[in-house]
């Protein structure tokens, strides 16, 4: 590979009015998006995207779970591909950048490359994974998790959205069921870009970040038991108030956030209180845990803190706490030789990075499974994502791809 191949810049203008021209289709009421997965809208992103790579001299292929994969040819087509993508559908308040990004700068390294007559060894394949969201279908990730063999297909087909209909037979609905059978199939690398949804980047004023893993995560339901009581006739003396237990028992998981600075995460996000009477003392409060941390080591501390917290709170109110664990996810370290040329390409365009892990899971994390993967992070304004204010600028995105271009020839090998 020559010097002058070295620090190779995408289109800026073709890559934002690619962003500018996906964002009309399933237009959100508040300048975001809601292009739910396996929806009309859904279906017209996506024929747009196949109708793009088509121009861009790619062949579509889809598999039977709607994943999409363009293939640009390499010069030596019996190396497995280098995959870089992440997904068309978006939040039902969705921004315009959060997934679509990822994509598209996938396809705007490739347009980059036909402009320049850049060949590669490696075939290189853009990917659109099905239902990341996971709003209409749970679970979020779907699509990625089937082809890296983490959910059979047949229980993603199964699940069923609000009005009873299944997945399965939404995907038919929009004429998306590929012929290719899902599963995982020799994949050289996988890189995904993406928004990085939180505060780090633009409050560091880093152009890129280097995504070296995904948090380990806890979730909990908590049931906090007290008694029935008279609101009127019952002293302070005679209470089991099962609220104000869990009130302070919440404030302690805060706390047990608090106090790691910037490396944990706790979140109470549904808090229910029951009979549910005004002039009752509730007998009973159930709510959830959303525990995150960098490392396993660090999160197992934090349930421990929380089990105390819980004990603790027995012996303060009389209440009891019954804490049922319903999900735990192990953290995810990304492959180093793909890290390693993302660095490079961050350096090789004077883009000011840092490492940093991801709060949120990606299809990135079911890929790591099966293939070296790792993330491109570009910053988002204030953070802000799941919201249709979600704003990357036409720089931020363009510095991003820039780096997927190096990474990806990096990876495939360029040859002229
Ligand atoms: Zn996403």
């Amino acid at each position: 590979m020559t010097d002058i191949q070295r620090n190779l810049s995408v289109n800026k203008s073709r890559l934002w009015n690619m962003h500018l021209e996906m964002a009309k289709i399933g237009p959100g009421v508040a300048g975001g998006n809601n292009r739910q997965a396996l929806t009309d809208d859904d279906r017209m992103g996506r024929d747009l995207f196949k109708t793009w790579c088509e121009a861009a001299d790619m062949t579509v292929s889809i598999d039977t779970m709607g994943n999409m994969f363009a293939r640009r040819a390499g010069t030596n087509q019996t190396l497995p591909p280098v995959l870089a993508g992440s997904h068309l559908d978006t939040q039902p308040t969705g921004g315009r950048f959060d997934g679509v990004f990822g994509v598209l700068a996938a396809l705007e390294a490739v347009q980059t490359m036909n402009d320049l007559g850049i060949k590669t060894e490696r075939p290189i394949e853009i990917v659109n994974w099905t239902n990341e969201e996971g709003s209409r279908f749970g679970p979020p990730m779907m699509g990625s998790a089937v082809f890296a063999g983490a959910l059979s297909e047949a229980e993603a087909k199964a699940t069923k959205d609000q009005d009873g209909f299944t997945m399965g037979e939404a995907l038919k609905e929009i004429d998306y069921v590929g012929k290719e059978p899902t599963q995982s199939r020799p994949v050289h690398a996988f890189i995904e870009c993406h928004i990085e949804q939180g505060p780090f980047l633009e409050r560091e004023d880093k152009a890129i970040g280097v995504v070296t893993g995904v948090q380990a995560m806890r979730w909990y339901k908590a049931r906090v038991l007290g008694e029935a009581r008279h609101a009127g006739t019952t002293p302070p003396s005679s209470r089991k108030d099962a609220l104000t237990a869990a009130a302070k028992l919440v404030l302690k998981i805060d706390a047990i956030m608090q106090h790691r600075g910037d490396a944990g995460r706790c979140t109470v996000g549904i808090f229910q209180a029951f009979p549910g009477s005004p002039n009752v003392c509730p007998d009973r409060v159930e709510f959830t845990v959303d525990m995150r941390n960098p490392t396993s080591e660090e999160l197992n501390k934090m349930d421990r803190e929380f089990r105390r917290a819980a004990e603790d709170l027995y012996i303060d109110t009389g209440c009891g706490v019954e804490i049922e664990e319903i999900w735990f996810s192990e953290p995810v370290h990304f492959d180093q030789t793909c890290i390693d040329a993302i660095r490079r390409g961050a350096n090789e365009h004077g883009h000011p990075w840092r490492d940093i892990m991801s709060g949120a899971g990606h299809d990135a994390v079911n890929m790591a499974r099966i293939a070296p993967s790792a993330m491109i992070f570009i910053p988002c304004k204030d953070g802000i994502s799941h919201n249709e204010a979600e704003y990357s600028s036409p720089e931020a995105i363009a510095a991003g791809a820039d780096v997927l271009l190096s990474t990806l020839l990096d990876l495939a090998g360029p040859t002229t």
